[in-house]
C-alpha cells in the first residue's frame, strides 16, 4: 500500500552499492527508516530528496524491514544551511536532537512544525545562534513531554525567592532554598536566568530579536538545558555539540 507524508531527512547511511537508508522524521508516521533505492546513482530521481536536511513530500510503501521510497518531491532543500559553517553546525545539532530522542513510528506534529520552522529561520541566520538554539531546546524538550516546571518549587510547590532558587535536573524544574538542601545535585540558577528561560520558552522562534540577553546567561542556561535534555532522553552526549564546543575552544568557526 502506498502512503504519503511530508518528511525531513535526519540522517543518511550508504547501503549496498547505490542505495541509501534514511532516517526520516515524517509528519504522519513519526521517525521511520526508509530505503532510497539507487539514490547514489548519478541520475537517480532521489538525489535531492535523499540528502540530510531535505524536506520533501514522500510516497512510501512499507516493506518487511524498511519503508521504501517510491517518490520524493522536494518542498525545501534548506540549501542555505549548508552554505554557512555556523548554520551547518547548529542545524546538524538540531537534527541530532530530534534523531536521538523521537520514538519510531510515533508522530509528533508540534515537534515536526518546530523543526521545519527552525530550519527555515536558520537558513537566513547570521548571528545570535546560541539564543536561537536555547529557545529551540526548551521548546523541543517541552514538546517531547518534559516541559520543566518554572512557576514555583517543583518539589514542595511553594513560591521561590528570586535570589535563592536552584534548578533540579532530576526533578525537572526550579526548587526553593529549603528543598535545595534535600536535592544536592541541583544547579545554580537565579531570577534573571529564570526570567530569560521563560521568555525563550514562550517567544516564537521568529520573534527572538525582541529578547536582548547577556552572553554569560545564555551560556549558563544552555549548559543546564543540555544536561536536562540528556537526562530526559537518557543519553550521555551529543556528537555535534561536542564538535561545536571543540571548534569554539580552538578560536571559533
Ligand atoms: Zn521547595
Amino acid at each position: 500500500m502506498l502512503v504519503k507524508s511530508e518528511g525531513i531527512v535526519l540522517r543518511e547511511t550508504k547501503f549496498e552499492e547505490t542505495d541509501k537508508i534514511l532516517n526520516i522524521f515524517s509528519l504522519k508516521y513519526g521517525k521511520i527508516h526508509a530505503i532510497a533505492r539507487g539514490a547514489l546513482r548519478p541520475r537517480s530521481p532521489f538525489i535531492a530528496s535523499s540528502q540530510v536536511f531535505s524536506y520533501s513530500e514522500y510516497t512510501f510503501y512499507k516493506g518487511k524491514n524498511f519503508y521504501h521510497i517510491s517518490q520524493g518531491d522536494i518542498l525545501d532543500s534548506f540549501y542555505d544551511i549548508r552554505e554557512d559553517m555556523n548554520r551547518l553546525l547548529y542545524g546538524t545539532y538540531l537534527l541530532e536532537l530530534i534523531d536521538s530522542s523521537i520514538v519510531e513510528e510515533e508522530p509528533n506534529e508540534k515537534l515536526f512544525k518546530l523543526l521545519i520552522k527552525a530550519l527555515s529561520i536558520l537558513s537566513n541566520m547570521d548571528d545570535d545562534f546560541l539564543k536561537f538554539v536555547i529557545s529551540f531546546e526548551i521548546k523541543y524538550i517541552s514538546f517531547l513531554g518534559f516541559r520543566p516546571f518554572l512557576d514555583n518549587c517543583v518539589m514542595c510547590g511553594k513560591d521561590v525567592i528570586n535570589d535563592k532558587l536552584r534548578f533540579s535536573i532530576k526533578q525537572g524544574g526550579i526548587i526553593c532554598e529549603n528543598c535545595s538542601n534535600l536535592e544536592k545535585t541541583s544547579r545554580y540558577m537565579d531570577g534573571a536566568m529564570l526570567k530569560y528561560l521563560k521568555l525563550l520558552l514562550y517567544t516564537s522562534l521568529d520573534n527572538l530579536d525582541e529578547i536582548k540577553m547577556p552572553k554569560d546567561v545564555m551560556i549558563k542556561l544552555q549548559d543546564i538545558l543540555v544536561q536536562y535534555i540528556l537526562t530526559c532522553i537518557e543519553k550521555d552526549h551529543f556528537n555535534s555539540l561536542n564538535f561545536i564546543k571543540s571548534i569554539e575552544k580552538n578560536g571559533g568557526a
